[in-house]
């Protein structure tokens, strides 16, 4: 018997497990792939401050980026730009290979081709029921945590519900000419209520995106075309590639001998659906708090119960005021998203936002209400109320 199984060798799965493991206690990571690495959908952009913590470079990192081209609906363009790099781009498979490596260098077994189809909690043990290479196979552990991404069927099954709303991510690599920054695309005809992006990797490769609620591969395929036609890249035969990803954490990330972190639990920035940082600090949180429980053998659901308040605490604010600033965007028309281009880029509000040091690219709490309080931004958004209310969350 383990003393922990994970589910999922991603990048939480994997930290997860290195923590734990780190500590002593005998791990095994589950993977549905049959290698790690595969099937990853994710442009791999991660923040200064993520890739500090958790000593992200070397090898994984293609590029730093400390500039990107935002592009409003009728073509306007704000430049944001700081001496220093704010952000990094990796190579998402090599990533998880690299937080895996570390996790099997502290003695964390893994286990690949194995899909976890249910996890059954007894009073003593978890059981978790898999398929591997089609034979049932099961595994005992004193506890578990479930880092499967977003994947609602195991926490449902758990009584931990699903996360409250989400987005489809659509994505392809293609090559690209001459791209040195990253570039967004704001407007409805390109990614209704979300946004597009290019993101350089390799020298001349680039990876072409957007999220969207609905016909996500249509508007991709519509966005390829309209790059490829300004000369931007060359897309042909390019793989599209989708993934979906929260925008809200589940309603109960933890029960009796059971964590659930990453995607999974819903700890992803709702503004940008860039879910690798604070998925990070999620596996570091969980496993600090089983790591005590296991010490104690106390592994009931109150007595995992911290971890909610711990990631509450951290993020809680974070989550909850993306949110309502990704609602707030969803309900704008292309023609007010084009007039708070014009006053960011001419009222100052730009040089005001990069110069403040509580707006990173990690964290977008503070740019959103900075925004929506400034007096011209809020009349053009038609903003009411909102920043009172919001002040008072993230204190539960
Ligand atoms: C198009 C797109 C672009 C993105 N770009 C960015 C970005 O630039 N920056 C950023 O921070 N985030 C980005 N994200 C989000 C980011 O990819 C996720 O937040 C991140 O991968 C979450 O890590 P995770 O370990 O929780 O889940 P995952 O990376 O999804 O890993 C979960 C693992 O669990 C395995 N698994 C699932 N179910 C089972 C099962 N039942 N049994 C066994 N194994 C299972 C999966 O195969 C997978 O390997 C993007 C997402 C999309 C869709």
């Amino acid at each position: 018997m383990y003393d922990v199984v994970v589910i999922g060798a991603g990048p939480v799965g994997s930290q997860v497990a290195c923590r734990l493991a780190g500590m002593g206690y005998s791990v095994a990571v589950l993977e549905r792939n049959t290698r790690l690495g595969e099937q990853v959908c994710c442009s791999g952009i991660v923040g200064r401050e993520c890739a500090n913590s958790f000593s992200i470079n070397g090898g994984v990192v293609l590029r730093a980026a400390n500039s990107a081209r935002l592009f409003s609906p009728s073509g306007r363009m704000i430049r944001l730009r700081r001496d220093e790099p704010q952000a990094f781009i990796v190579d998402r498979a090599a990533l998880n290979m690299e937080l895996a490596r570390r996790a099997q260098e502290k003695g964390a077994d893994y286990v690949l081709s194995c899909l976890c189809r249910d996890v059954v909690v007894r009073d003593d043990k978890v059981r978790v029921e898999t398929v591997s290479q089609g034979k049932s196979l099961h595994f005992e552990a004193r506890a578990a945590v479930v880092a499967t991404g977003f994947a609602p069927g195991l926490t449902e099954k758990l009584g931990l519900g699903r996360s409250g709303d989400f987005v489809t991510g659509a994505q392809a690599e293609v090559s690209a000419c001459a791209l040195d920054e990253i570039e967004v695309y704001f407007g409805s005809e390109i990614a209704p209520g979300f946004f597009g992006w290019l993101v350089p990797t390799q020298p001349e490769r680039a990876l072409v995106g957007l999220l969207s609620r609905h016909s996500p591969g249509l508007y991709l395929r519509k966005l390829m075309s309209s790059l490829e036609a300004e000369g931007k890249i060359v897309s042909d035969g390019a793989n599209i590639t989708y993934g979906a990803i929260p925008l809200k954490p589940l309603p109960r990330t933890y029960t009796d001998r059971v964590l659930v972190a990453g995607d999974a639990a819903g700890m992803v920035k709702p503004t940008t659906g860039g879910g690798v940082y604070y998925g990070l600090m999620s596996a570091n949180l969980a496993a600090d708090t089983l790591g005590k429980a296991l010490e104690t053998d106390k592994l009931s659901a109150d007595d995992l119960s911290g971890y909610e308040r711990k990631w509450k605490s951290e993020l809680g604010r974070e989550l909850q005021v993306g949110f309502w600033g990704r609602k707030l965007y969803e309900r704008l028309r292309d023609r007010q998203v084009d007039k708070a281009f014009d006053i960011i880029l001419s009222d100052g509000v730009l040089d005001a936002l990069l110069g403040s040091p509580d707006v990173s690219f990690d964290w977008h709490g503070e740019a959103v209400l900075k925004l929506v309080g400034h007096h011209a931004v809020s009349r053009v958004l038609r903003v009411v109320r909102a920043p009172l209310r919001l002040s008072r969350i993230g204190s539960n």
